[in-house]
């Protein structure tokens, strides 16, 4: 099959525009506003000498522009979203209808407390629940992400052992399958990071961990279910022997939706841990924001808790803003403006109320489902990185794929022709050629389905031994071709300039 190539550039009816600049009409506007009145110029030699360069336009060039800008954003809303450890998962209606409530969307947070008590109580019942869900005893609700949230946890960490007397302890354990965020998070609170191997399971080597733990470890850090797609099952005597060594025991619960009301994470003697309201409890999340990270923490580290602290007195509620005051005893300050992203709450209390805790104990029960209909189905072609069933999202490796020539990289590209968005891929880097899918509970069968068809059928062609040269060309049906990401990562053009002819004609891209 050749493409072909068109007069335009357009590909059927996905449209191909230059930028908002090389579409320019000089002097074109698309409103008439009235002459600027004479006023005497105060501005002095900050007047403004040539003109700002703002294209000409008229308004329906206009609307065209940003409605195919908004086009080309792959979504949740548009189709199947399988990347790993993303929980890109359907976001329901209701919640976007509940955060646009007046009372909700118009307040500000420097509103007097008595004005705002609803949205406080609201702050209190997101709290709550999470509480509850996880037995701990409190938690900040303030961290803006989950990354943010591990920050909160750290810094509660490391105010704990300096309270204590322990501020020696310099190093953080993180095993070599977590996310990116952890060992960063630890380099960033001040920590040295050692990083602990994985047994052949794919799970945390405890004798491992054992070997490492010494005076100068502050804590370890566990995502569970890990990035594998496995849950941990030797949490109790990892948190054993991570308090016996006087250390704390951090869980990264960005993989929440997996367990969320199946299990109490204090029952696992997690000391802390962050919980991503826009994965687990839907928020729109594609693109980077917004988020919200609240940390949850044990008795040992409720005292550290950052500021703001939502608190119930009498029939209301109040905002304790100091350290030193209330419950915040022993705080170690403010870690942004204000009380958190409030928006994300609403969404998360209308989630939690919408589906009651037999319908989240179902959504983590069906995101696990479906990771293993996807598990199951795939390895009739795909070889799966790790034996046994999975958590919430399935990991294959590259041996599938072994002397045909195809890379990961290549069925990732393949897959973006079939109408798919690629799951994550080479994640985790202790899987080679890792392809890592989490379906969400979301997904219909069907859908699972179409996208099980797609990937079987890229497999088989693979293995065919005939097709490497289409999956180097892969992909082909796209507006744009096989990209240089690395180049495009490490060296990205931030500044578009005019082109030397300039005459609003692009030029080709491929
Ligand atoms: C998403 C994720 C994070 C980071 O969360 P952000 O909200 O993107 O900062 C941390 N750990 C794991 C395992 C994740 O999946």
């Amino acid at each position: 099959m050749t493409i072909p190539t068109t007069a335009s550039g357009n590909r059927g009816l996905q449209l191909e525009q230059g930028l908002i600049f090389e579409q320019n009409t000089p002097g074109m506007s698309g409103v008439d506003l009235p002459a600027v009145p004479k006023v005497a110029d105060r501005l002095g030699d900050m007047k403004s000498t040539k003109n700002i360069g703002l294209p000409g336009m008229s308004e329906p060039d206009v609307v065209r522009h940003y409605t195919r800008l908004s086009q080309k954003n792959y979504s949740i809303d548009s189709g199947f979203y399988p990347l790993g450890s993303c929980t890109m998962k359907h976001n329901p209606r209701l919640n976007e209808k509940m955060a646009r409530l007046p009372g909700f969307a118009d307040i500000h947070p420097f509103q007097p407390v008595s004005t705002i008590q609803g949205a406080l109580e609201l702050i209190d019942t997101c709290a709550h629940w999470l509480k509850t869900l996880t037995g701990m005893t409190a938690v900040a609700m303030s961290p803006a992400a989950g990354a943010h949230g591990e920050l909160c946890g750290l810094m509660c960490i490391k105010s704990a052992h300096e309270a204590n007397g322990q501020g020696h302890r310099k190093t953080i354990l993180v095993p070599e399958s977590a996310h990116g965020t952890n060992p960063a998070t630890a380099a960033l609170c001040g920590y040295a990071v050692e990083s602990i191997p994985a047994n052949a399971e794919g799970r945390v080597d405890v004798a491992a961990l054992r070997a490492h733990l010494r005076p100068e470890i502050a804590a370890v850090m566990i995502t569970n279910p890990n990035t594998c797609g496995l849950f941990e099952r030797d949490c109790i005597a990892i948190a054993e022997a991570v308090h016996e060594a006087g250390a704390y025991f951090y869980m990264d619960g960005a993989n929440y939706n997996a367990i969320v009301a199946r299990l109490r994470i204090a029952d696992l003697g997690v000391d802390a841990m962050h919980i991503n309201l826009h994965k687990t409890f839907s928020t729109p999340h594609g693109g980077g924001g917004p988020g919200a990270g609240p940390t949850v923490l044990s008795a040992k580290l409720a005292p550290f808790a950052p500021v703001p602290m939502v608190i119930k007195v009498g029939e209301g509620f109040d905002v304790e803003e100091h350290a030193g005051h209330g419950t915040a005893t022993q705080s170690y300050g403010r870690m942004k403006g204000y009380h958190g992203q409030f928006g994300v709450f609403v969404r998360a209390v209308s989630y939690m109320m919408a589906m009651g805790g037999d319908g989240l104990k179902q959504a983590s029960g069906d995101a696990v489902l479906n990771a293993n209909y996807l598990l199951a189905r795939l390895s009739e072609e795909l070889t799966p990185a790790f034996e046994g069933p999975c958590m919430h999202e399935a990991v294959f490796d590259d041996r599938f794929l072994k002397g045909t020539g195809v890379t990961t990289l290549d069925i990732a590209k393949a897959l973006i022709d079939e109408g798919v968005h690629p799951p994550t891929m080479y994640f985790p880097l202790v899987v080679h050629g890792a392809l890592l899918m989490e379906p969400t509970e979301t997904e219909s069968k069907a859908t699972l389905d179409g996208f099980i068809a797609s990937l079987l059928h890229l497999a088989r062609k693979a293995k065919s031994g005939t097709a490497e040269a289409e999956f180097k060309a892969a992909p082909m049906l796209s507006p744009r071709r096989r990209l240089d990401e690395t180049k495009a990562a490490r060296k990205p053009i931030l500044r578009w300039l005019p082109s030397s002819d300039s005459n609003g004609t692009r030029q080709a891209a491929e």
